[in-house]
């Protein structure tokens, strides 16, 4: 329980040194070259006056600098902060500004952005090369406190502004455990296409760095390409979002590539139709393992085996869950009005302990109080149920609950019934204003290329198959939907327009 981050490093360069750790931008590090390279980083962060818990901001897309940063900041007590790039300039100012980081590695494609940043900026290329090459490769020798904050990561900001999740050498002492969970290993070929910006980047790198094995970086989420990646790198693991499955899914072709090297795929961080899991089956014919976790979570704590993964056995119905808690989590259902838990099958509020729960937000303390409970939970504000068997079903977010009514809509229950419809490509659920009920369900559909399904159908097409109250009573078709860049739908912008100036029950 007591492992550093940081010797993940020093004990893969120490053991095998010569092994591939990470490829991107057309090379490969090995974990020698890493520690070295983290070690003049140390150094030169060191250079410039840094210390234990200050912060070190990396703006970029996937790239092996990312762990000089990570690792250079844990071998002096530093606390790598990296910041999501697709935000606009002024934003990413903004989390630079909040994480108070002192210096800030920016990948050469971000270089404008230099003279704008609070702190000491350091482009990638042939500077930041000088910069490494002119501070020795020796250790700062910094191991620090399992407490201690190693990494700093912004949530998705799907429901608010992006609050920075401190994570502790604690928090992520499980992912040996969960790298086996994960089936990784010092042989295996891991695909990083999650930002590393995301738990669900770092989190995923990171585990695949303690098993010891060669983690594939990916710079841009193109579906076909991804495919190709799957085949000329001979991937074993990778970690993939909802979105970004159904799209290779869609890829024509993509079912008859090669994909023997596949042990499995992991997916998770936002809602999977059946739709999707059934047609990903078919394209990879490989195991699947579902996560559910969240950046306060420092990533999974709820997994669903392989094995539950059988669309055409006694227990299909397993694949609308997110699966059972590991051994070391505990998860249990509050009742919204905070009088107790609710049973098996009743839905409330998921709250969560375990050593992998956030000592907090940084500086956010109004925020860190609403997180925790004080008494080691953690409040994850999704709803959602455990069945008899301790089977986590989650309904959706709370803050994207329908109120409509008396009665709670949990949008994504709709989404999955339309996401059948032969028409329809993509589809969001949402509650907008509605003078009687309150709120009232809308549909925003994408349709499929080939297909243009008309409101009345689709309408007609719920009635069939919903309750009354969580029918759609309208529909928007669109292009595309709104999503960030962990695939999730940005629900808050799709309700926006029609809640301008009115206030929502919830969120
Ligand atoms: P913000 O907190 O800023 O609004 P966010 O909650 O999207 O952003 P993350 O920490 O990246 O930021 O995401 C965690 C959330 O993602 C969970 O609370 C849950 O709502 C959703 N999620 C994660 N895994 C799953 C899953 N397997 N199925 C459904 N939803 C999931
Ligand atoms: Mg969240």
């Amino acid at each position: 329980m007591d492992y550093r981050v940081v010797s993940i490093v020093r004990d893969h360069a120490r053991e095998r040194g010569e092994a591939p750790a990470v490829t991107g931008d057309g090379r490969t590090v090995t974990y020698a070259e890493l520690d070295a390279r983290s070690s003049r980083a140390a150094r030169a962060l060191l250079a410039a006056g840094l210390g234990p818990g200050a912060r070190v901001a990396y703006v970029g897309r996937n790239a092996p600098e990312y762990f000089d940063v990570l690792f250079g900041a844990a071998k002096i007590g530093a606390v790598a902060a990296p910041v999501n790039w697709r935000l606009t300039p002024a934003e990413i100012t903004a989390i630079v500004a909040d994480a108070r980081a002192e210096v800030t590695v920016l990948d050469a494609e971000f270089a404008g952005l230099a003279d704008d940043l609070p702190g000491r900026a350091v482009v990638t290329g042939p500077g930041y090369e000088a910069w490494l090459a002119a501070h020795p490769a020796d250790d700062p020798g910094f191991t620090g406190e399992p407490d201690d904050i190693v990494v700093q990561l912004y949530t998705s900001g799907t429901t608010g502004v992006p609050k920075g999740v401190q994570l502790s050498n604690a928090n992520f002492s499980v992912g040996e455990r969960m790298a086996r969970r994960w089936r990784l290993d010092g042989s295996a070929v891991s695909l990083v296409p999650m930002p590393l910006f995301h738990i669900g980047g770092t989190g995923w790198a990171l585990a695949g760095l303690y098993a010891g094995c060669r983690q594939v970086l990916v710079r841009d989420i193109d579906p076909v390409a991804l495919v190709d990646t799957f085949e000329r790198e001979r991937i074993t693991n990778a970690f993939i979002v909802p979105a970004v499955l159904q799209f290779m899914c869609q890829v024509p072709g993509a079912r008859d590539r090669d994909y023997s090297a596949l042990r499995a795929i992991t997916y998770g961080a936002s809602p999977i139709t059946s739709e999707v899991l059934r047609t990903a089956l078919e394209t990879f014919r490989a195991p699947l393992f579902q996560l559910y976790g969240m950046t306060e979570t420092t990533g999974a704590i709820v997994q669903l085996d392989p094995e539950d993964h059988d669309p055409g056995g006694s227990r299909a119905h397993l694949m609308r869950s997110a699966g059972r808690p590991y051994d070391w989590v505990e998860v249990r259902i509050a009742d919204p009005a905070g009088e107790g838990d609710r049973g098996p099958g009743e839905v409330g509020e998921v709250l969560v302990r375990s050593a992998q729960n956030t000592p907090g937000y940084w500086a956010r303390p109004a925020e860190t109080a609403a997180l925790l409970t004080g008494d080691g939970w953690l409040r994850t504000g999704d709803a959602g149920y455990l069945d008899a068997d301790g089977y986590l079903f989650l309904t959706d977010r709370i803050k994207d609950m329908i109120v409509t009514g008396a009665e709670n809509v949990y949008p994504i229950e709709v989404e999955e019934v339309l996401a059948a419809h032969p028409g329809i490509a993509d589809v969001a659920v949402i509650g907008v204003p509605d003078e009687r009920w309150g709120e009232t369900v809308k549909a925003v559909v994408v349709a499929r290329p080939d297909a243009s399904p008309t409101e009345e159908e689709i309408l007609a097409y719920a009635r069939e198959r919903l309750a009354g109250f969580k029918r759609p009573r309208s529909v928007d078709f669109v292009d595309a939907l709104p999503r960030n860049p962990s695939g999730k739908i940005l629900k808050k912008d799709l309700r926006a327009p029609y809640w301008d100036g009115l206030d929502r029950a919830i969120g």
